[in-house]
């Protein structure tokens, strides 16, 4: 889903365009994102260096040093089990995890939407995926505290579940985040149902903060699990057969809304990068605005569009993406054609090449051929 080029049967940039994101920005372990979900394998070698330490808490004392109300929260925490240790028990988080922030070009498994950037382990599921509202407000407020408090730069929460209903004390801890610049990022639910007819929750929440997602297939169909809702949800991003990292050092293919969200979650994370000033309102109107329009989306999700990171990027990009130089440039004799060929590759967001001939160095002294 970073880059599709036809591989596997897909079509041939029905992808998120990262590749041409990356050529501004690889993210930064500035920006951190709370991982909402079942932990994360904080020792998988494409995550490790990409794993969020709490640097007022000594780890494994049992005691509470930066005063937080967490004992030994050095990488998030643990609300099912109420321990410092939010390792994963069940593979979700570490997937979602590793689609936000795989560590990139260490020549080993994936790259998340970030080659760089921090991850927090907020775990409330238990090792068979299921959790209670009352825990995942505590780590939505978590995220929050650490922010507000302890000057954490959490802007991004991914929340890949669902479930429980409307709630007063989840919409107030998601407003408390909103306040706070946090950006909610919540997956729209695997029912093939309408959000706007039977809301989902949390994604149904509504907020400038939340943003509710979508998933598309390899093809930018809209997948055959994936909610919708023309007014509830968002926007789609790639979710089915999501390969990506899981706990034990491992690898696995994902399809879900879960597998979508971490996409956004991490989009976001690498706009932040980019613009650490963009307030959480500011970065939901540039997701929404950057999308690709796609025909299987139309009337199905409120922009009618899946993720484009490319086209986020450059649109927050102040200065204009200078192109680099075109590659491997050779002249020969075109004597068959009745001149000389010049060829040479093309570099990325070059609009237009010119060339000049001349008979010295000097470009001034050259006339424009074409
Ligand atoms: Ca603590
Ligand atoms: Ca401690
Ligand atoms: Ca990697």
């Amino acid at each position: 889903g970073l880059h599709n080029t036809g591989q596997g049967g897909g079509t041939a940039d029905a992808d998120i365009d990262a590749t041409e994101a990356w050529q501004v920005s690889t993210g930064s372990r500035d920006v951190i994102v709370g991982v909402v979900d079942s932990g994360i394998d904080y020792t998988h070698p494409d995550l490790a260096a990409n794993i969020w330490v709490n640097p007022g808490e000594i780890a494994g004392n049992g005691i509470d040093d930066d005063g937080n109300g967490f004992v030994d929260d050095v990488h998030g925490y643990d609300f099912v089990n109420d321990d410092g240790d939010p390792f994963d028990d069940n593979g979700h988080g570490t997937h979602c995890a590793g689609t936000i922030g795989g560590v990139g070009n260490n020549g080993i498994g994936v790259t998340g939407v970030n080659w760089e950037v921090s991850l927090m382990g907020l775990k409330f599921l238990d090792a068979g995926g299921s959790g209670s509202t009352s825990d995942a407000i505590q780590a939505i407020n978590y995220a929050t505290m650490m922010r507000t408090q302890y000057g954490q730069n959490v802007r991004v929460t991914s929340n890949s579940w669902g479930g429980g209903g409307s709630s007063n004390a989840m919409r107030q801890a998601i407003d408390a985040g909103a306040a706070a610049d946090i950006l909610f990022v919540a997956a729209a639910g695997n029912d093939s149902s309408d959000n706007d007819a039977y809301p989902q929750y949390p994604a149904s929440y509504t907020s400038d903060a939340v943003v509710a997602v979508a998933a598309t297939d390899r093809n930018d169909a809209l997948a055959g699990f994936s909610n919708y809702g023309v007014t509830s949800v968002d926007l789609a991003a790639p979710g089915a057969g999501i390969v990506s990292t899981v706990p034990g050092g491992g690898y696995a293919s994902y399809s879900g809304t879960s597998m979508a969200t971490p996409h956004v979650a991490g989009a976001a994370a690498l706009a932040l990068a980019v613009d650490p000033t963009l307030s959480v309102a500011a970065l939901k109107t540039a997701l929404l605005g950057t999308v690709d329009g796609v025909s299987s989306l139309s009337g199905k999700v409120l922009t009618g569009g899946r993720l484009n990171a490319g086209t986020l990027i450059a649109s927050l990009s102040s200065e204009p993406t200078i192109p680099s130089a075109p590659g491997t440039v050779s002249a020969s004799d075109g004597t068959n054609l009745g001149g000389i060929q010049i060829a040479w590759s093309s570099s990325l967001f070059a609009d237009s090449y010119s060339l000049y001939r001349g008979e010295s160095a000097d470009p001034a002294a050259a006339t424009i051929l074409a």
